[in-house]
């Protein structure tokens, strides 16, 4: 194999002879499914990262909404630490603790009652299809169809892809897997229209994230609830984003007054390292052994991180903080709207908040931020979004507000119409 020992050669020269500039190196080396902001970072503490020429950020992107707890929390390292010194990876077949320890924890305050970990949020997602597909091959006379929102997201995998209600994911990749029916979020007549007999149930965002922050009427879920009872489908909340406190309590359900038959977590789960979760009722619990499964999903390493993290939000009343914090830089934020004529809406919940502008300057504005110290998530072209640690404190979101207030300041002439 002549030619793969020349690339492997070339690589590792590459890699001495440019070892300063690793961004050049990705660019050559990753697929290209991202475009970059040009930053390695090397280094993160609480809400700050830092790069390696040794600038400082706040970093209100949060690892995508990830880091609940910052980055390195000792809570989160400690158990680590522990956990890797004392059993890592051992296989399902066997009982480990750090998973029942967490599946208690998350039955013990959630209206769920059983769980399956696996790694990711799409794989979450699929299994709780799966499960809804059982249910319905067993209860609902093989009814198989999922009836999802449009501008939800709901992961990268082929069947996630087909749940996602937005063209630009799906159309490369047609055709997608069938069974899923998309309709107006925030709309429940065109979800009743939409249920018919091989209709097994709705999955939805509380609040659409990737979509956008798009909020529904305070109502909307109750009343799909609702609807899912009279027709006995399954009622599927996707918590993904929004679960594990971001907005103000443990999940989004519960400011809505409705339980979910099924409801899927990753992302702030376990605080940095990659855990997904989905969990049912008892009477969604319909598998059966062999019908599912993952190697890596809920080893002892990501559970006792995931246990960490959600014992540090539960006993410090993290959620309730959140409703705090987010609140102030909510203000914050409706201020500079006052200010700026370009800013024409800003919406969120707790600490997942989006900033809209009436054209195109997001990249503009996440660019001239972290020039000056601040990480943005761009949401739309005309829209940036905020998912810091759930752990910031006023001061820090103070020092956002006002290196965003700087950037307006500065580009705002240029910005107005
Ligand atoms: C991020 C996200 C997913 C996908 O999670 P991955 O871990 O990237 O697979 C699914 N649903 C929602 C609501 C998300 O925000």
């Amino acid at each position: 194999m002549p030619c793969l020992k020349k690339v492997k050669t070339n690589l590792k020269e590459r890699l001495l002879s440019q070892s300063n500039d690793w961004q050049e190196l990705a660019d050559k080396l990753f697929l290209n499914t991202v475009t970059r902001f040009p930053v390695t970072l090397v280094r993160g503490e609480g809400a700050w990262a830092w790069d390696d020429k040794g600038k400082q950020y706040l970093d209100f992107v949060g690892g995508w909404a990830v880091d609940s707890l910052g980055h390195c929390h000792p809570a989160l390292v400690n158990a680590l630490e522990e956990q890797a010194k004392t059993l890592i990876q051992a296989s399902n077949q066997f009982y480990t603790i750090p998973a029942i320890k967490l599946a208690q924890l998350l039955a013990e305050n959630s209206c769920l009652d059983r769980v399956f970990f696996c790694n990711s949020g799409a794989e979450a997602n699929e299994g709780a299809i799966k499960l809804a597909k059982k249910y319905g091959k067993i209860h609902l006379n093989s009814a198989y169809e999922i009836i999802t929102a449009y501008g939800s997201f709901h992961g990268r995998t082929l069947a996630m892809t087909a749940a996602t209600g937005q063209r630009k994911f799906q159309d490369p990749y047609t055709p997608l897997p069938d069974g899923f029916i998309n309709v107006e979020y925030n709309d429940v007549e065109a979800l009743q229209r939409a249920t018919n007999e091989k209709t097994c149930g709705i999955m939805l965002e509380p609040i659409q994230g990737e979509g956008g922050v798009n909020m529904p009427d305070d109502d909307y879920l109750k009343k799909v609830e609702n609807w899912c009872h009279e027709k006995g489908i399954l009622f599927i909340l996707d918590e993904i984003q929004t679960g594990i406190g971001r907005t103000g309590t443990l999940f989004a359900y519960e400011q809505c007054n409705v339980e979910p038959d099924i409801m899927t977590l990753a992302k702030g789960l376990g605080s940095g390292v990659p855990i997904g979760a989905f969990l049912a009722k008892e009477k969604a619990s319909v598998f059966t052994p062999g019908e599912h499964g993952t190697t890596f999903g809920g080893n002892p390493l990501v559970c006792a991180a995931a246990y960490a993290t959600m014992k540090y939000i539960i006993d410090n009343d993290i959620p309730e903080k959140v409703k705090q914090t987010g609140s102030y830089f909510m203000a914050k934020l409706q201020r500079l709207k006052q200010q700026f004529s370009f800013v024409t809406e800003v919406r969120g919940k707790g600490l997942l908040i989006a900033m809209e502008f009436d054209h195109e300057i997001a990249q503009e504005v996440a660019m001239s931020c972290l020039d000056k110290g601040l990480l943005i998530n761009k949401l739309k072209p005309n829209a940036i979004r905020f998912m810091p640690p759930l752990i910031i404190t006023e001061k820090e979101a103070d020092e956002a507000a006002n290196i965003l207030e700087n950037v307006f300041t500065e580009k705002g002439s240029e910005w107005t119409k």
